[in-house]
């Protein structure tokens, strides 16, 4: 059995493909820490939101980035964010104007560098799962342990639905797979699972099998 306090795994995909739940169930499993990186995004464009910035501008979004702190933590095993001193919780994170203008934020390569840095210091006092989009590129490129959950867009589409969130994954993902800065793209050594029609626990027994848990 692996040393799981030293255990990086990158779970990275397209939106509602699953691997929020997966993440969270593979770091249960395994007694280590759960981050979802995209909540990271998604607090900052709130943080941007909030200080009435434009999303556009990114001269005055990296102002912003310059004067804000971030405080990454965790409970109970789940990655935790304060900005400028306030918790970041389900409100901030899925808000439909924040689903409407994280894409361009997490475009911005002072965003993502930031942003990146915070999300390395969470495996060098822990073993973690950490989902996002970069995650197995950019983040964490020497783990040995990177999967890509995919699933088809009626069935993302039809997830997003059922949770009542309002999300125009489609355009996201586009944005996502096309910006400049570390766009979503599979790693040449992601394991590939395609999730349309697994349960969640058979993907987490998928990830289990390859991780050697
Ligand atoms: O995972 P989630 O859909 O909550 O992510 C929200 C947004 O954050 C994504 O659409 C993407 O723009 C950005 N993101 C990113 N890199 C990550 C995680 C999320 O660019 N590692």
């Amino acid at each position: 059995m692996t040393d799981t306090s030293k255990l990086v795994i990158a779970i990275d995909g397209p939106a509602a493909s699953g691997k929020s739940t997966v993440a969270r169930k593979v770091a249960a499993e395994l007694g280590i820490v759960f981050v979802n990186s995209g909540a990271m995004y998604r607090g900052f464009t709130w943080w941007v939101l909030e200080n009435e910035i434009d999303p556009v501008n990114s001269l005055l979004v990296v102002e912003l980035l310059e004067k804000t702190i971030f405080t990454c933590g965790e409970e109970n095993r789940v990655g935790t964010l304060t900005i400028d001193g306030r918790p970041m919780g389900n409100d901030e994170f899925h808000a439909e104007t924040v689903n409407q203008n994280v894409s361009a934020i997490a475009a911005i390569p002072e965003v993502r560098e930031r942003l990146v840095s915070e999300q390395r210091k969470y495996a060098e006092v822990s073993g973690v799962v950490m989902e996002g989009r970069d995650i197995g590129t950019v983040v964490f490129p020497d783990t040995p342990h990177k999967f890509y959950i995919d699933a088809s867009p009626e069935v993302r589409e039809q997830r997003r639905r059922a949770q009542g969130i309002v999300d125009k994954i489609a355009e996201r993902d586009k944005k996502d797979s096309s910006r400049k800065a570390s766009p979503l793209t599979v790693a040449d050594d992601a394991v590939v699972i395609d999730s349309s029609h697994l349960s969640a626990d058979e993907v987490v027994a998928k990830v289990l099998t390859h991780v050697g848990g």
